[in-house]
């Protein structure tokens, strides 16, 4: 466990939290398959039925083998990022200035620029990865389904065995739920596990937030408050094309009765 002769590979396991990853973790552990480390990067913003869940993943892991999920951190985090962040280069500074919008902070997410996945996910996990790979000799396992194999990234240092054994999102989901790992019910309401804070979500999801974790509503609200007087209208301020998280709360409250407006 943790470590690795040099001529024997070292095996590092990607988890997201999500279905896949997790399924891929049970199975590994299950099938006896070594595991040097178990990588996780947490956003911040992970729903509290996740944090609990990534908990029991733990538990598991060091019960069957004498191992802990190493989890990476972005120093400042989502909204450090989102409000905070110095801007560096002179183009952006100019740009802000011109537009009087601050010379801090990358604002809401969008589907062009996806600041978040990048800073808060993938690079902390790639700059791991890369590390284990040239100390160790790591191989990388990533957790994505059979039915999802065109994601994945073919290389001799990369294993997908969800995909090796034919195992689809839907196969995932009910091994996690028949070895006891259930989120505390978060897949039977949401399609995804991710951040509840993402704007790329469906209206669909949102309307969900709002009844099932009124509490985490009422932290977007208030993120997405400061965002529109911090950024103003254009893309940076703009939670959804089209609707500002006042404007969705309007829209759900009429929907379930809440307001006559
Ligand atoms: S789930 Fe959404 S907010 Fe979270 S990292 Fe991914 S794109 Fe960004």
């Amino acid at each position: 466990m943790g470590t690795t002769k040099s001529n024997e590979t070292y095996s590092a396991v990607s988890l997201s939290g999500g279905k896949d990853s997790s399924c891929l973790l049970i199975l590994m552990i299950e099938k006896g398959l070594p595991i040097d480390c178990v990588l996780y990067a947490d956003t911040g913003m992970e729903f509290p039925e996740m944090e609990a869940h990534i908990a029991k993943l733990d538990d598991f892991l060091f019960r069957e083998r004498g191992l802990h999920i190493t989890t990476l951190r972005h120093p400042h985090g989502f909204e450090w990022l989102m409000f905070e962040q110095p801007k560096q280069r002179a183009d952006c500074l100019e740009r802000r200035a011109r537009l009087g919008m601050p010379p801090c902070g990358n604002g809401w997410p969008g589907v062009r620029v996806r600041w978040c996945t990048g800073e808060l996910k993938t690079h902390l996990i790639n700059k791991e990865v890369n590390r284990l790979k040239k100390e160790n000799n790591a191989c990388h396992f990533v957790g994505i389904a059979a039915d999802e194999s065109h994601r994945c990234k073919h290389a001799p240092t990369r294993r997908y065995p969800l995909v090796e054994w034919g195992i689809t999102e839907a196969q995932a989901l009910q091994i996690c739920y028949g070895r006891g790992f259930d989120w505390g019910g978060l897949y039977e309401i949401y399609h995804r596990a991710s951040c509840w804070c993402c704007p790329l979500q469906r209206i669909d999801e949102l309307r969900k937030l709002r009844c099932h974790h009124p509490e985490l509503w009422a932290r977007l609200l208030d993120m997405d408050n400061r965002a529109r007087a911090m950024f103003g209208p254009g893309p940076l301020g703009q939670f959804k094309q089209n609707w500002s998280v006042e404007q969705l709360e309007e829209r759900f409250a009429r929907e379930d009765g809440s307001t006559t407006a």
